[in-house]
């Protein structure tokens, strides 16, 4: 609350001087007004408190704009709509970071799904060629909504620079893991798998607490299980790769929890009724593997309305 005070008057000298300099700076006085409601605010200790429900005003945003006077439930039709236009800004942002629908790159066939529950999602989905090699990304950050989407991006922007910087995915998860470590709020953390793949068919992956990729290798089923912490979490975490050698169709699947942990008249999905369905799909393209695990999710689900992001992700070697 000092900072804050001292933040305002810091303002209201800013706004006089302008006001002196240029003494018809309509916008210059109004921002005054405000400025100076504001001071009276805490004169009066009603500084923070929502005007309609003398709540106390989410800190966090009065932090970004001190100037605030009522709570996120009882915004102005002016304010809804303002912070409506951000949402819709940032979603459309996120949705410009997805990778390219049905990428066929160097004898892989890819195809994903990304379908957030709310404008933005901390759901992480992304396929970079670089080198020669098939880069893939799926992670889930911790929490939702808009803090949980800012990390995605960062996820997002770190990963595509280290590997454009030729470093081994190997360095480049210890150093993302570090990166979050240090500058993560609380509490927030990413469960990712991040892994290569080559035109030969060899695949090196990292789980960092994700839940398990599913292989299919000559109709053979594989769980791939996580082998280290979820990023950000310890600073000093070791990461290990799977190594698996791919040969014709076989088939990698990547999900997030918004899957496995949709709840249907008989419980959870649960990773086994995902296996299980993945594994039927022998003969079926990338695409198709999608939108079959699709139809079976929404039929599991019934009349459930979804409570999590979805994304899911299938890599088939070209036969
Ligand atoms: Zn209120």
């Amino acid at each position: 609350m000092d900072f804050l005070q001292g933040q305002l008057e810091e303002r209201k000298r800013r706004l006089e001087t302008a006001i002196t300099l240029a003494p018809s700076n309509a916008n210059a006085e109004a921002l005054l007004r405000e400025v100076d409601s504001a001071l009276d605010r805490f004169a009066t200790g009603t500084y923070g408190l929502c005007e309609t429900c003398h709540e106390t005003v989410e800190p966090d945003r009065l932090l970004a704009d001190p100037l605030l006077c009522y709570c996120l439930d009882h915004l102005t039709n002016s304010e809804r709509a303002a912070l409506q236009r951000d949402l819709d800004l940032a979603s459309e942002l996120q949705r410009g970071l997805l990778p390219p629908a049905d990428l066929t790159v160097d004898g892989w066939e890819t195809s994903y799904h990304y379908a957030p529950l709310g404008p933005v999602s901390g759901d992480y989905c992304d396929l970079y060629p670089y080198g020669g090699s098939l880069f893939f990304m799926l992670g889930d950050v911790s929490g939702k909504g808009v803090a949980a989407s800012m990390r995605m991006t960062q996820l997002h922007a770190l990963f595509r620079s280290l590997i454009g910087m030729g470093l081994p995915l190997a360095d480049i998860v210890v150093h993302i893991n570090r990166f979050l470590c240090e500058s993560a709020l609380a509490g927030q953390y990413a469960t990712l798998v991040c892994g290569r793949a080559d035109p030969g068919g060899g695949v090196e992956l990292f789980n960092a607490g994700h839940l398990p990729v599913i292989a299919v290798q000559q109709g053979a089923v594989r769980l791939l299980e996580s082998n280290g912490f979820p990023l950000g979490m310890f600073c000093d975490s070791a990461y290990a790769p799977d190594t698996v050698r791919m040969g014709a169709d076989d088939m990698l699947f990547l999900f997030t929890d918004g899957l496995s942990e949709t709840v249907g008249a008989d419980g959870e999905y649960g990773v086994e009724r995902v296996a299980r369905l993945v594994a039927q799909q022998v003969a079926a393209c990338a695409s198709e593997v999608i939108s079959k695990c699709l139809e079976d999710l929404r039929r599991f689900a019934g009349s459930n309305p979804g409570m999590d992001d979805v994304t899911l992700l299938a890599m088939r070697r070209a036969g």
